[in-house]
């Protein structure tokens, strides 16, 4: 089941609801459900309450624009397309667009057209359901983000296929909410998006935030905590969404290839760097490619930093986490370089 919240611990004392006062210490908290998980949100500065307003606002927005599950969504009309094409806004276009260049650098790691799996899997409903093989081979065919027609304005999509923007929708809102609290003049912020950490400036005095990523056997455990400001600190596990069959526990970040759970090694995937989206992105699909293809593709790009955990114990990293990484007590890392 879903652990509301404890996707990734945040170290700090985070201000309790309601505001705080003391000179740009000034802060404002807010907790929401959308985007089917739990946010927590925490603005500094005279500004945090219509920080704060803003963010539900935009997170409301985005919620009904991208879910699959909302009659009306624009995912949902660009589901009901049945081969024709959808017209689409700028916004739209662009988040395909993006999403669709990591199915590409991912070698379709990670592919946005995943939803009929994750519907014949039961996820969006919960009515939980092992498909059998030929299921899996038929959605293989519709499974397939290359086949995804993008124009500046429209989006096809063959007859049943269907977009799912799960795996990068948080990391977008998180974006969203820093440009809006940027513009606001806010300075300092945290966000919790179900486990999509993202610090906003240094902490209001100015030190680096300290972000722990839990450990996935254990929800009241850290691995180890990541410290730095202006960063999304991401996260994809095992542990996040799963049901249990016949003694064998299912997840929900499924392996395009096969249209079943990805069965990669990975236990939890942590992505760090500026922009939520791209580390949404790329903590879902490094979690598909398995450690050792991840290792590969981060030495092919290294504009990113990330945390691995393999469901055999072991824990990497990436360098430019040096100094900035503390481990728990006992727990031994190795660093990529
Ligand atoms: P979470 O949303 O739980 O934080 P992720 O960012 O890893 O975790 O996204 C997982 C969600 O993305 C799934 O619930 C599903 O809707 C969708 N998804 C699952 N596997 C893939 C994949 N390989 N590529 C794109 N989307 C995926
Ligand atoms: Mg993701």
């Amino acid at each position: 089941m879903k652990k509301l919240g404890c996707l990734a611990l945040c170290l700090l004392l985070l201000a309790g609801c309601g505001a705080r006062r003391g000179g740009d210490r000034q802060s404002q908290s807010a907790t929401l459900f959308a985007m089917d998980t739990v946010m927590d949100l925490t603005a500094y500065g005279p500004k945090a309450q219509e920080a704060l307003e803003a963010a539900e606002a935009e997170v409301d927005r985005l919620d009904a624009r991208l879910s699959a599950q909302r009659p009306d969504s624009a995912v949902w009309e660009i589901n009901q397309g049945g081969g024709a094409p959808v017209p689409v806004d700028g916004e739209m276009a662009a988040l395909l667009e993006r999403a669709l260049a990591f199915y590409g650098d991912t070698g379709g790691a990670l592919d946005v057209t995943i939803y009929p799996a994750v519907e014949a899997w039961g996820f969006p409903t919960r009515a939980y359901r092992v498909p059998d093989q030929a299921e899996l081979a038929q959605l293989r065919e519709v499974v397939n983000g290359g086949a995804v027609a993008l124009t500046g304005d429209t989006v096809t999509l063959a007859p049943g296929m269907k977009l799912d923007l799960g795996a990068v929708g948080k990391g977008y809102a998180a974006d969203r909410i820093v440009e809006l609290w940027t513009e606001l003049g806010v300075t300092s912020g945290l966000l919790n998006l179900g486990g999509n950490i993202h610090c906003l400036g240094a902490k209001p005095d100015g030190s680096d935030w300290l972000i722990g990523i839990r450990d996935p056997e254990d929800e009241g455990e850290t691995l180890c905590a990541v410290a730095g400001c202006d960063m999304a600190v991401v996260t994809s596990g095992a542990y996040q969404r799963n049901f249990t069959q016949g003694g064998v526990t299912y997840h929900h970040i499924l392996d395009p290839a096969t249209c079943a759970p990805a069965d990669s090694g990975a236990a939890s995937v942590t992505v760090i760097g500026p922009s939520g989206f791209t580390c949404d992105a790329l903590s879902t699909a490094l979690f598909v490619m398995g450690p050792d293809r991840a290792a590969a593709y981060w030495r092919e790009h290294r504009d990113f930093d990330m945390v691995y955990y393999t469901q055999d114990g072991a824990l990497f990293y990436t360098s430019g986490l040096e100094g900035r990484l503390t481990l728990r007590d006992g727990l031994e890392g190795q660093m990529l370089t």
